[in-house]
């Protein structure tokens, strides 16, 4: 008999390829199967998505290709998955091959079924634990009674679960109780895992390590995430998908796993932006967790099992899902209070108007620093901005630091003595005077982690630690912890007391439970108070509060120094409402202000967007491209529901030598933006082909864009 899969692979974007390729197989093959079929000359992964009843139209049975063999060994991708693929696939505007594929580890692609036997072999052997080593109970800390009722919750929750936790009130306890229920239910459950940057929280990873593998064997916590080599994210993949791994960690990437056992999402810090893609299929990981878990729990539900649980963690949750909450489409358990009964920091706002000119720090925050680590406790500093300084310029004739490559200043780099674009890279040494006047005195404009550091030092250079030593200053941002390693190194000298203050970007910011911190600073975040991009208050405040919490992590610690913990902030406009909610550490006060004003606006998450993106040798090209796509869609029926607004530049118009525009598309209702999106799809590919668009590079569709 001969059977005709349709078969999915990974088709470039917008290739125009349908979604499928009809093949022809001497098998019967089930949906979800992988195989190896040819293309053109070559031969590609893919997945048997559907079954025809005859070979298609229009191609005669002898034309059509046979399959080249199917992966042995490896159970078919499940329906859950292939729901979860389809639907990314048309709700962000890619191809279901591009998606697909793309959710597949890369080095599939290369293994014989020889080579893909030994792996699987080896990986359950690595796996496979002795019962007699296993431990029937793990050491759990006795929980909060808020800890205990979030546990509760999630356990009869019938829809997803918004935990809106303080900082420090013990999420982390949760998600692992939590984690422990559902995987206790039968041997084949699962549990993801999706933190914002795994790298960055090492402690995360290893407490679901130290409380999992007693458990369940070494090999039963995988990781999957950015930073993993081919083979490691190949074996992570290969233990996901059999079965053998019962807890997949990852970044936003892991949403797309394939986890046939599948009960229990966690989105820890739900409202970090690092969940939304920003190439490819631009999909959001937290809107697809929440997919995820509905087709799963149908899909348990037929098999008359329980559900599939899904919870969204976060101190300053995203105004999407506080108003999906306040809607009742999710339920929200709170736990307000602090482990031990700590207070939040209070909050000391220093006004830049009286402070000696030009001072960085104020003399005042410098001074309560001194005396904290003096007292042996550790100080936070944060700034948004690494290097020394955003600019180097020229006072005499007006030169800056420009990159010639993008519409950017090229930043100041003091340690190497360089001037590295952050946007393309382009990197040169420092010039010993103006490149265009031959004055020797250009000068540092504005501020960066370097010279925050560099100041400190010098400030608290006779500041004397409890045990007598100095006081140490270091620096943590994405210059400094580039080596692997040296992120985990630096975190280790702050948590054994080595150093005392810690200057760095918002990686410092995120997820650490550092416990002898009592004073968090931040000293230059008023860009983002008036910034044009309407998200900017909420990323602002959620910065600031998950700075703020951490601070005064261990109320024992605190209570014991005889002190209370703070958060200062340096700003040249006090009164500024935001500070208000911040002072009271009153997220729902701050997030029904900015639901007010995104209501009246019609902005997300009452109205919805969508973003044409173009990128083109000129600037006049990539608008001609948009301006192009817009006619096209006035000519249609869907068009009606929406609203396209004017081609613009972006605000950094042009990043290594290519020029950037976007087009704003704006509808009441997500269903009358989906089906818009779908329809202008074809005229997309064709507005490729003006004339007035030559030079044109690429067009990329972003839906819900976080950034407009
Ligand atoms: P969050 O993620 O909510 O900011 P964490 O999960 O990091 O908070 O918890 C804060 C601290 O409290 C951690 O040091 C953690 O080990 C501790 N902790 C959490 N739950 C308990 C508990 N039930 N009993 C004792 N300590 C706990
Ligand atoms: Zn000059
Ligand atoms: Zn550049």
């Amino acid at each position: 008999m001969t059977f005709w899969p349709n078969v999915v692979v990974a088709t470039p974007a917008h290739s125009g390829v349908g979604a499928s390729l009809s093949y022809r197989s001497e098998l019967a093959l089930a949906p979800g199967t992988l195989v190896r079929v040819p293309l053109g000359a070559r031969e590609v992964l893919g997945v048997v998505w559907d079954n025809a009843q005859a070979p298609p139209e229009g191609l005669s049975a002898e034309r059509t290709r046979s399959i080249a063999g199917v992966l042995e060994g490896l159970p078919a991708l499940d329906e859950p998955w292939r729901q979860l693929v389809q639907f990314a696939a048309r709700y962000y505007q890619r191809g279901l091959g591009e998606v697909a594929l793309a959710a597949l580890p890369p080095q599939l692609r290369d293994l014989s079924n020889v080579q893909l036997a030994r792996r699987l072999k080896r990986r359950a052997q690595a796996t496979a634990l002795d019962p007699s080593d296993r431990q029937a109970t793990a050491t759990e800390p006795a929980l909060s009674e808020e800890q205990h009722g979030a546990l509760q919750a999630l356990a009869s929750a019938d829809r997803p679960v918004l935990l809106f936790g303080a900082t420090g009130s013990g999420k982390t306890e949760v998600y692992l109780q939590a984690t422990q229920r559902a995987l206790s239910g039968s041997d084949q459950a699962q549990v993801l895992v999706m933190v914002p940057e795994i790298n960055l929280t090492p402690q995360l990873e290893a407490r679901f390590r130290e409380r999992f593998e007693p458990l369940y064997g070494t090999g039963a916590v995988v990781c999957l995430h950015s930073g993993t080599t081919p083979a490691q994210r190949l074996g992570a993949w290969l233990a996901a998908h059999t079965g053998q791994a019962r807890i997949v960690l990852g970044t936003r990437m892991a949403v797309l796993a394939s986890l046939p056992g599948l009960r229990l999402i966690v989105v820890d810090e739900e409202h970090d932006p690092s969940y939304k893609s920003q190439e490819g299929a631009r999909y959001s990981a937290r809107d697809l967790a929440i997919y995820r878990a509905k087709v799963q729990t149908e899909a348990l539900a037929a098999q008359g099992g329980e559900r599939c649980q899904v919870v969204l963690g976060s101190a300053t949750p995203s105004l999407e899902s506080w108003h999906a909450a306040g809607q009742g489409r999710y339920l929200r358990v709170d736990m307000p209070a602090r482990i031990g009964g700590g207070a939040l920091p209070r909050l000391r706002l220093v006004d830049m108007n009286h402070q000696p000119k030009g001072a960085v720090l104020a003399p005042p925050l410098v001074q309560a620093m001194a005396e904290r680590i003096g007292r042996g406790e550790q100080c936070l500093v944060l700034l948004n901005r690494r290097g020394y300084a955003p600019v180097l310029a020229c006072h005499d004739c007006g030169w800056k630091s420009a990159c010639p490559h993008c519409s950017a200043y090229r930043v100041f780099h003091k340690l190497d003595r360089t001037l590295r674009c952050h946007h393309c890279g382009f990197t040169e040494r420092v010039p010993r005077a103006c490149p265009e006047c031959g004055n020797l005195d250009i000068a540092p404009v504005g501020r960066g982690t370097e010279q925050v550091e560099e100041q400190l030092a010098g400030l608290l250079a006779d500041v004397r630690r409890s045990d007598g030593a100095p006081a140490r200053v270091a620096r943590m941002d994405a210059d400094s912890t580039r080596q692997k390693g040296s992120l985990q190194a630096q975190l280790a000298t702050m948590h054994s007391g080595e150093v005392d203050v810690l200057v760095g970007t918002q990686m410092i910011a995120k997820g650490h439970d550092f416990r002898r911190i009592t004073l968090v600073a931040s000293v230059n975040a008023d860009a983002a108070l008036f910034a044009s991009d309407y998200r900017a208050p909420e990323r602002l405040f959620a910065l600031l509060m998950q700075a703020g919490g951490r601070a005064g992590r261990d109320a024992a610690f605190v209570s014991s120094q005889g002190t209370a913990s703070e958060m200062w902030v340096q700003t040249w406009h006090p009164q500024h409402p935001l500070f208000d909610s911040l002072r009271r550490h009153d997220y729902p006060a701050f997030a029904e202000t900015e639901l007010a004003e995104r209501h009246r606006a019609g902005m997300p998450p009452f109205g919805h967007q969508a973003l044409l993106r173009a990128d083109a040798r000129t600037q006049q090209a990539a608008q001609a491209y948009l301006s192009g796509a817009a006619e096209a869609a006035a000519a249609l029926a869907q068009a009606q529901e929406v609203t396209l607004y004017p081609a613009v530049p972006l605000t950094i118009q042009r990043v290594a030598n290519v020029e950037r525009a976007q087009l704003l598309v704006e509808a009441a209702s997500r269903v009358a933006l989906q089906r818009f999106l779908a329809a202008w799809q074809p005229a997309l590919l064709e507005c490729r082909g003006l004339p007035e668009a030559r030079g044109l590079i690429r067009f990329a569709v972003d839906v819900d864009p976080l950034a407009i």
